[in-house]
């Protein structure tokens, strides 16, 4: 018989099952370890993860460096309105400025080229630690043991596209130093615009919001991918017909109330949980303040070229917006680790740790220094930081360097056999390396590159002596600095073609030994510059080589001391993150409740940018045209919702799915106290933002009127 106190007690546990999101973003490996039905799934966990059919996973794509899902069988993607941005950025003129008017094709016909972009689909996987690890032996030098990991995932990955012919593959490290995986994906090169909404919509708020809840953008937009009529992988032809993927995620227009159980599948890119207060102090000190002050700065630069001529504007629109979100991110995380006082717990921990290890003879033996090396490695690191982060940012800051460095570099990366090469320079990505670079010299504009180039050598050639660089140095004729570089940029700019793109072409195929003949002064920079950035690899690589090797044993040794197993940091590949529709308690008294709507965009509205709301959506709003879309309690139309599962970026478009497995929301963004969450996630501000369903559907049907979507979608 069944207790009073055993029945509170089945169903606290219940309760507590039922209300717990857990920290982790699970590899598909693991989702069948996980209880999901116990948490809230209502559909067979098969049907969500099948190694051997089909599943929905199948219908998860990576494109454009985000996440989408396949909601048609003719190939229709949904995902965010600032992932399809930069092909939207790439086709807009002046007189067609798709960024602030939107994009929207009536046809197939019209569906117009998404440049650079690619899918992917992760068709499986397999544990290779053991082949990647047989690579390395015990006493091997640091810089050599970095360098045959990384030939043997190569090594592997091509083996296995010989054996999977068409599909690309790739070997992920989960673990460093430890567990290794190989992918055999799809990956298809033709992608297309459907329809982006306008600016107005889908960057409501624009960067004064992001990052921030509650919020009211709609940030969602459609893509479609083609194939081949024979269904293969194909380059950009009008030919090419939509692909038929093995899934698609149904879309559920009836959207989810607060409570609610959901699951996000996706690709996040990047986590730094497994780091040590080393790493984190190295961030919190160096790195990421200059990244988030260069960036403020770079972002002013563009604004001011871009006031007075919107093609400019246009050409700068992409990189503003990408530069802004990583600075305001690094400005979260800044403040996430003061506020959490981060470095100083994970010191804590770190003595906890070391204090277990030598707690017994044999362990300390096996780990007794891994966290004294690490950090006799960060102190290296610490030491030169200055140098090196200005030098990581000085040919990226300017396409003209940038261009220059990668023609000398392909020179002598090309003539390697292909697996030793950068993998930039391999036979598989060199066709988009061109790529990459020949877009960036369509926005190329004279004055913001110098500008930027101006700025950066200054930081170089104002380093202390020891520090300086001899290629800066040579420029340093008169020993001021500011003058000496004016000059260099006054005379190198109008002397050099490498603003030409198709000269870009040519010298990407041309000899070393003839570059070094011909007399350009970005050319002559980067060749000064080469053996400087030579040596700065080669230093990484060693580093890369102990910290692969004490990261290793620091797992090991964690798992021991906490008894568990660890999921690993995000990578960009597939994974699985589930928790609750649910609103937070910021900051003292305060507290988010987790739906948006309607209202809320008509409140924010000041007719300006970045509040400046299509006419259209204001009037629908106020003649209360919700059609199905209303929400039965809040009356009104859903436009975003919170969540407390566990993202970061790359998670940007990742379907939200519900209990039945079905789409209610497209996740754009985390909350401001989630920011931290690439150092350490925590149930009590971990909250990520997608755009409802229902507000997806209602611009689309009564704002875009792209009916045609909705009836491809099975929703008309
Ligand atoms: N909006 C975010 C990004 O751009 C998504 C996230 O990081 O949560 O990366």
């Amino acid at each position: 018989m069944i207790t009073r106190l055993s029945l509170f007690l089945l169903l606290l546990a219940l309760f507590v099952n039922f209300s717990l999101a857990d920290e982790g973003m699970y590899p598909i490996s693991d989702i069948h370890k996980l209880n999901l039905k116990a948490k809230g799934l209502k559909i067979d966990p098969n049907a969500l993860y099948n190694p051997d059919g089909v599943s929905l996973i199948d219908a998860i794509v990576m494109v454009g460096g985000c996440t989408g899902s396949f909601v048609s069988s003719d190939g229709l993607i949904l995902t965010n309105h600032h992932c399809a941005f930069g092909a939207a950025q790439a086709a807009s003129t002046k007189e067609n400025d798709y960024i602030a008017n939107g994009f929207l094709a009536k046809t197939r016909a019209e569906e117009a080229q998404a440049i650079g972009y690619t899918v992917r689909i992760t068709d499986s996987y397999r544990d290779v630690s053991r082949e990647v690890l047989s690579a390395v032996t015990e006493g091997m030098d640091l810089a050599e043991r970095t360098k045959a990991i990384d030939r043997k995932m190569k090594e592997l990955a091509a083996e296995a596209e010989q054996q999977h012919p068409g599909k690309r593959a790739e070997v992920s490290e989960m673990f460093a130093g430890r567990t290794y995986v190989l992918f055999i994906y799809t990956y298809l090169r033709d992608v297309r615009m459907v329809y982006v909404p306008p600016r107005s919509i889908g960057e409501f708020g624009g960067e004064t919001d992001n990052w921030i809840w509650p919020r009211h953008t709609g940030d969602f937009s459609f893509m479609r991918v083609y194939v081949a009529p024979d269904g293969s992988p194909a380059d950009y032809s009008p030919t090419n017909v939509p692909y038929k993927p093995r899934k698609i995620l149904k879309v559920q227009p009836a959207g989810v109330d607060e409570g609610d159980f959901v699951f996000l599948l996706g690709y996040p890119g990047r986590t730094n949980r497994h780091r040590t207060s080393h790493f984190m102090q190295y961030e919190e000190q160096y790195r990421m303040p200059y990244i988030a002050n260069l960036y403020d700065w770079q972002i002013a630069v563009m604004k001011e070229m871009g006031e007075k001529d919107r093609e400019v504007a246009i050409k700068h629109a992409a990189r503003i917006k990408s530069l802004a979100n990583v600075m305001k991110r690094f400005r979260g995380q800044l403040k996430g680790l003061d506020r959490l006082n981060l470095v100083e717990k994970k010191k804590l921990e770190e003595a906890d740790l070391q204090r277990f290890i030598d707690s017994d003879p044999r362990r300390n033996e096996v780990y007794g220094t891994v966290l004294t090396e690490i950090g006799k490695v960060y102190e290296e690191i610490t030491s030169r930081a200055e140098s090196e982060i200005i030098l990581d940012f000085l040919p990226s800051s300017s396409t003209m360097l940038s261009a220059a460095y990668r023609i000398y570099e392909a020179s002598i990366e090309r003539q390697k056999p292909d697996l030793e090469r950068e993998s930039a320079y391999m036979d598989r990505n060199f066709p988009r390396t061109k790529e990459t670079m020949l877009r960036a010299l369509a926005d190329y504009h004279d004055e913001t590159d110098r500008t930027f180039l101006r700025e950066l050598l200054m930081q170089a050639g104002s380093l202390p002596m020891n520090q300086r660089v001899p290629a800066i140095g040579a420029l340093l004729t008169t020993g001021n600095v500011e003058r000496d570089i004016a000059s260099f940029i006054d005379k190198a700019y109008p002397a050099s073609k490498l603003n030409n793109e198709q000269y870009v072409l040519e010298l990407l195929s041309t000899s070393k030994e003839e570059l070094e003949t011909i007399n350009d002064p970005f050319l002559k920079l980067a060749r000064a510059l080469y053996p400087t950035y030579q040596a700065l690899k080669e230093t990484r690589q060693r580093r890369e080589g102990a910290l692969s090797k004490l990261s290793a044993l620091l797992v090991d040794v964690k798992e021991q001391y906490l008894k568990t197993a660890f999921i690993p940091d995000a990578n960009r590949t597939l994974r699985l993150t589930f928790g609750y529709i649910r609103g937070y308690n910021p900051a003292d008294a305060t507290y988010y409740s987790p739906i948006t709507t309607l209202k809320g965009v008509i409140e924010k509205t000041t007719g300006e940018e970045p509040f400046d709301t299509p006419e259209k959506v204001i009037n629908l709003a106020n003649a209360k045209e919700y059609g199905r879309y209303k929400h039965p309690k809040l009356n009104d139309v859903p436009v975003a919702i919170l969540y407390n599962t566990d993202t970061t970026g790359g998670n940007s478009g990742s379907p939200v799915i519900n209990a039945n497995g079905e789409l209610v929301g497209v996740n754009f963004d985390r909350a401001w106290e989630a920011t931290i969450n690439d150092f350490a996630w925590s149930e009590s501000y971990s909250r990520s933002i997608a755009v409802d369903i229902r507000y997806v559907l209602w611009v689309t049907e009564k704002v875009g009127e792209a009916d045609h979507l909705l009836t491809e979608m099975g929703l008309k």
